[in-house]
């Protein structure tokens, strides 16, 4: 089951010897690493085992909200909506950025109280943002018969396209100087007095003095195997999208059973608003304790489901040698096969809610593995037991359209530039040494 088409980027052919860092993951946080460190005159290598951005970074629902995110989050989703104003020109190329506004539904008068209480968190950000009743929202879609207490709409939010972007700022980054290798996994890290010296490549070692690890839900096996304990569970998501259709909302629209956001091809990208699938694998049991509490506050939108992925990830090797084929050679992308049930019931109860949708036609599925943490924010960290190693990864269902800040935060802790935000909530020792991990917001 292929996913989206994703604009290619063609990988560079030498492999460096020596660079300052190399960052691992071709997916918006790798690629919006490597754009600000190569920008700050750093020489950096990307590698990536498949394709820049055929993971979740392609597959996702183009989303960039700050509505209703963790609050821990919003200052670095407001230097991300900073940032996004200004990709096109900066990259040079199309993202598909658009502050087309974001509206949550809210369909009792709890859910409602709870989203009017959440636009606290923007105060300090000058971010506008407002409740409509139902009466307005039926205003602004003349015909909808989508039932609601009301709801949260952001017009500052907005979309942009996945199959663009990460290819779109990984180009930035190589002509900012970066090395861009694609099909060119990364088998494990070197170190030198117990600090990064180099990473080994599937095509030989690279000398460096920092790494980051933006591996999305490759990260918890890579670090797994060099010491670095890093819970993370993957979630599965079905997606479709229609062919171009006239007369449908220009907003993005959450509601229980459908979420929906409007393409740059006039086509609409349509996903469950709560239905996901979770495949149970040897990790499920390894990380099973850190993950109660979230997956007690979100039992209602998860399905749990064994199968072949079990078997999959007991055949992985978790301490593969440096001279043989790591795992991430034997999968250079993962490409789950979607629920069509799940991507099919969401396109019918958006034309039960939006009329106009009765006609459209579907053009594809696809699904795709989000990486989740305990705590449902990511971590963008140096790892204190290994100096120069860092890790940006377990964005939890929102790093789309964090990304590009979170490659700045990641870029000023490898640089010890006094960092854009505060990064103390996304450090990986959290998961470690006592703290308390809460869940404020799901996935
Ligand atoms: C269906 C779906 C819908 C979503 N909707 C939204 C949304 O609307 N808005 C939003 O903000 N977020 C959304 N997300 C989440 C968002 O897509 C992710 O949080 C984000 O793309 C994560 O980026 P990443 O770079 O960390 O990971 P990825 O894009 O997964 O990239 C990681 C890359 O690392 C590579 N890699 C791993 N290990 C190695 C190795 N050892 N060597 C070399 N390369 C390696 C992988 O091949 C991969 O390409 C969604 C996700 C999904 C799946």
């Amino acid at each position: 089951m292929p996913g989206p088409y994703v604009v290619p980027v063609h990988g560079d052919e030498a492999l460096p010897d020596a660079c300052d860092v190399v960052v691992i993951g071709g997916g918006i946080i790798g690629c919006s690493t490597a754009l600000e460190l190569a920008e700050r005159g750093l020489r950096v290598t990307l590698c990536e085992k498949g394709g820049i951005g055929q993971e979740q970074s392609s597959r996702n629902w183009g989303w960039v909200r700050i509505a209703m995110r963790d609050p821990r989050e919003v200052p670095l989703m407001a230097e991300a909506l900073r940032i996004w104003d200004g990709l096109d020109k900066r990259t040079g190329r199309d993202t598909g950025f658009k502050r087309s506004g974001i509206i949550f539904t809210c369909a009792t008068d709890k859910e409602l109280a709870d989203h009017e209480s959440w636009r606290s968190n923007l105060q300090a950000h000058q971010i506008e943002s407002r409740m409509l009743s139902a009466g307005e929202f039926g205003e602004m879609f003349p015909g909808s018969s989508l039932g609601m207490a009301g709801a949260l709409y952001t017009p500052a939010d907005g979309r942009a396209e996945p199959q663009k972007a990460a290819p779109a700022i990984a180009e930035a980054a190589r002509a900012k100087g970066a090395t861009i290798l694609t099909e060119c996994a990364v088998r494990g890290i070197e170190t030198s007095g117990g600090a990064i010296s180099g990473v080994i490549t599937e095509r030989g070692p690279i000398s460096c003095g920092a790494v980051v690890l933006a591996g999305g839900a490759w990260s918890s096996l890579f670090s797994g195997r060099f010491g670095i304990d890093l819970p993370q569970f993957k979630v599965m998501n079905s997606v479709l999208r229609t062919k171009p259709l006239e007369g449908g909302p220009e907003q993005t629209i959450w509601a229980d059973d459908f979420a929906i956001l409007k393409r740059q091809d006039g086509g609409y990208t349509v996903a469950s608003g709560h239905e996901n699938i979770v495949d149970i694998v040897p990790a499920s049991f390894r990380y099973a304790k850190a993950f109660l509490p979230s997956l007690k506050s979100e039992w209602r939108s998860l399905s749990f489901r064994l199968g072949g992925r079990f078997f999959d990830e007991m055949r992985m090797a978790r301490n593969w040698q440096m001279d043989e084929a790591s795992p991430f050679e034997y999968n250079r992308v993962l490409d789950p096969v979607p629920s069509k049930a799940m991507a099919d019931k969401a396109l019918a109860k958006l034309a039960a809610s939006f009329p106009v949708f009765a006609k459209a036609e579907i053009a594809q599925r696809w699904a795709g593995y989000i990486d989740v943490t305990p705590d449902v924010i990511p971590v963008i960290s140096a790892v204190d037991s290994i100096p120069g190693f860092h890790i940006a990864t377990g964005f939890s269902g929102h790093g789309f359209g964090i990304g590009p800040a979170a490659g700045r935060l990641m870029a000023d802790i490898v640089t010890g530039k006094p960092p854009v935000v505060d990064p103390t909530a996304f450090r990986l020792s959290r998961f470690s040494d006592g703290s308390k991990i809460e869940i404020v917001r799901g996935v």
